[in-house]
């Protein structure tokens, strides 16, 4: 049992219709019912914690909140002794975050069936910089290898290079020896992309809206991490026979296509979800990233900010300002 009974939390609370988060001090009493009691010490931010801190009532039914859909740290308390207390356990997705308290706070309570355990060699902040981004690039990866992607059959190409998915994504790729195509809105990323592997990158302007139901087939295959039109343009530039995993809507939840990119080309469209998985999908990718597919330049290239940073870094999530991967550090 933990001699601490109260905690630090990042809340969102509603105030006539709008949402304010703020630092509070919860007592450990208050957290949700569940085997697992977990002192975090990392968490990482998403596209989802800012949906749920700005009152989106698809993430978050009520509030007050605690956001964070992503936590790592130490077991505290184990009502079944799987995870063992004292061991380190990483907790994404699921409900965590959305509508159980999630890794805004220094303490969650959660199922045991949520909790992977710390791949070897890792620690709760290594953990972190890929969060539940890093899992869903190597999701969106391996569903593209499975399909029988290969770097000898041409480009791959990846849109949203620069958010945190995406830019995962475009290393695991160049480390696998494909030839990187970035696609993505910031010119001023153009470097950084190519340090982490992309051997091209074009603007986004190489998936707009454009009347053809076909077009020339540029990529072999590809990870796209924006949804709504550029990924209907994207499935156009489809080689034959190649597949394109989708894991994200922040160009739009709508997918207006023909079926010509599927019959005539037999193109692939493969949907990834890193929440709902079975707990072993998930720990086979996390032992992945930490061993053969580590990504090194993305690890360095995380950024550490604190709660008191967690208002104005979640803001430039909705506003598309946000690039590469975020940690809360609980300790900062
Ligand atoms: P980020 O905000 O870090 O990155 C998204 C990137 O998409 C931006 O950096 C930008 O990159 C690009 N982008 C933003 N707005 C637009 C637009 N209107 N049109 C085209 N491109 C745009 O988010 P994440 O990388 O964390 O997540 C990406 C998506 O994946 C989100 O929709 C998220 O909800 C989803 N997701 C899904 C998961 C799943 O399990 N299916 C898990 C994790 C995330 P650039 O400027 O380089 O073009």
């Amino acid at each position: 049992m933990t001699s601490d009974t109260q905690f630090k939390a990042w809340r969102v609370e509603e105030q006539d219709g709008d949402y304010k988060g703020s630092e509070q001090t919860l007592d450990i009493k208050e957290l949700p019912a569940g085997d697992v009691l977990i002192k975090v010490s990392h968490s990482s931010l998403n596209y989802k914690d800012a949906l749920s801190a700005s009152g989106n009532k698809g993430v978050t039914r009520s509030f007050p909140h605690t956001p964070g859909i992503d936590a790592a740290g130490e077991v505290i308390e184990s009502a079944t002794g799987t995870p063992a207390v004292g061991s380190q356990v990483i907790v994404t997705g699921y409900d965590l975050g959305m509508n159980t308290d999630g890794g805004f706070g220094e303490y969650i309570r959660v199922p045991s069936e949520w909790c992977v355990s710390m791949p070897a060699g890792w620690n709760a902040e290594t953990a972190m910089t890929y969060g539940t981004a890093g899992l869903t690039a190597g999701l969106c990866v391996q569903k593209i290898l499975t399909m029988g992607a290969k770097p000898e059959q041409g480009k791959v190409t990846v849109s949203g290079a620069s958010g945190a998915v995406g830019s995962i994504a475009v290393e695991l790729l160049a480390k696998l020896g494909f030839d990187v195509v970035a696609i993505s809105g910031k010119t001023d990323h153009a470097q950084s992309l190519k340090e982490l592997g992309a051997t091209e990158v074009v603007g986004r302007d190489a998936l707009a809206e454009g009347k053809k139901p076909i077009l020339k087939p540029v990529f072999a295959n590809a990870v796209d991490t924006v949804g709504g039109t550029p990924l209907a343009e994207l499935l156009k530039q489809i080689q034959p026979g190649g597949s394109v995993s989708c894991c994200g809507l922040v160009a739009g939840p709508q997918l207006q296509t023909t079926v010509l990119p599927f019959i005539l080309r037999g193109v692939n469209l493969l949907g990834v979800d890193s929440v709902e998985i079975p707990l072993a999908e998930k720990e086979a990718i996390w032992k992945k990233l930490a061993g053969d597919w580590k990504c090194p330049k993305a690890e360095a290239s995380a950024k550490r900010i604190g709660r008191v940073e967690l208002d104005a870094a979640l803001k430039a999530f909705l506003k598309s300002e946000s690039a590469g991967k975020i940690v809360l550090d609980h300790a900062v």
